[in-house]
């Protein structure tokens, strides 16, 4: 008998992941609390079913794509999971996957936790990364399903809180460089220069970039600190040049002060001969 897979949340993200599982000949039911955004799944071959409580019962894997935590809750409120594999695809941090998986197993359910790195045009692609974990037997029972949605699909072991934690920390790394981009951006621009040259020429390096990013993370997992290349001194002064510039050429210098106080936090605790990875000590 076909597997039959339950798809809560039907908004930007949630809808395509159901069309993407009809589209493989899945048995697909959705719920969603707006019943009009379940019409286009209908038509195509989805059974739309307004009680949650019958739609989880008659369905063997769960999948919830809502806008956060509370929402499913809220949504799952008094519904038996019990012999259920419910996968989390909403975002939310680590201790929010803990908890969920936590309560969830307590109702009877394999519990997995998964993270979502892509837009939904992006969705259903060989390399379309979701990262998830938790229950082993979820996965084992999930990941075809799973691998439908996105190829790239990674199993981070048992833990609940692993696909978040990855998720947060590389949304940090890929935001911290996009912020970091605009303020360049911001120079660019009132140097009377090109923005989209800046982004060919970012695109260029990206190769050395990601080097620079990989040995700084092995010498902050090593806590290797001395014998600097560049000293956290000589970085500093990048800043203290781009906090001048931004009040020169009258530009935001938000982004350069907060990366100012964050080298001379770092040499004010004498760590200024060190190498970059020794801001990570004024973190902690
Ligand atoms: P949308 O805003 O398009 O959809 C939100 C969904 O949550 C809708 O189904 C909405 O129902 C439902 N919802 C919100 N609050 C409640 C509630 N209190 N009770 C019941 N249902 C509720 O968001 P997306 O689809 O874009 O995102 C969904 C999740 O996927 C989020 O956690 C997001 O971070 C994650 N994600 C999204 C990505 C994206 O690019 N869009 C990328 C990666 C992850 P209704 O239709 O009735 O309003």
């Amino acid at each position: 008998m076909k597997e039959k897979i339950l798809m809560i949340g039907l908004g930007a993200m949630g809808s395509v992941l159901a069309r993407l599982l009809l589209e493989q000949g899945k048995h697909v039911t959705v719920w969603n609390r707006s019943e009009a955004k379940a019409g286009k799944l209908v038509e195509a071959g989805a059974t739309f079913t307004a009680d949650i409580h019958r739609a989880v019962a008659d369905s063997d894997i769960i999948l919830i794509c809502l806008l956060d935590y509370p929402a499913t809750e809220q949504v799952l409120t008094g519904v038996s999971l019990e012999g259920k594999t419910v996968v989390q695809l909403s975002t939310g941090t680590p201790q929010d996957a803990r908890s969920m998986a936590a309560s969830f197993t307590e109702r009877g359910a394999a519990y997995l936790d998964g993270a979502i790195l892509a837009t939904p045009s992006q969705m259903g692609a060989a390399e379309t990364p979701i990262f998830l974990s938790g229950s082993s037997a979820a996965w084992k029972h999930a990941e075809p399903a799973l691998r439908i949605l996105g190829g790239g699909l990674k199993y981070m072991g048992e833990a609940p809180g692993a696909a978040s934690a990855w998720d947060l920390a590389a949304l940090s790394s890929m935001f911290g460089m996009m912020i970091g981009f605009l303020n360049g951006a911001g120079i660019m621009e009132s140097e009377g220069m090109s923005v989209a040259d800046l982004g060919q020429m970012v695109r260029d390096i990206s190769p050395v970039l990601g080097q620079m990013i990989k040995d700084t993370g092995d010498d902050i997992q090593e806590q290797r600190y001395a014998e600097p290349q560049s000293s956290i001194d000589i970085c500093a002064g990048t800043f203290e040049l781009m906090v001048r510039l931004s009040a020169e050429n009258k530009i935001d210098g938000g982004f350069a002060g907060f990366a100012q106080q964050m080298f001379r936090k770092a040499q004010g605790a004498g760590f200024g001969q060190e190498r970059i990875s020794a801001l990570m000590k004024t973190l902690r």
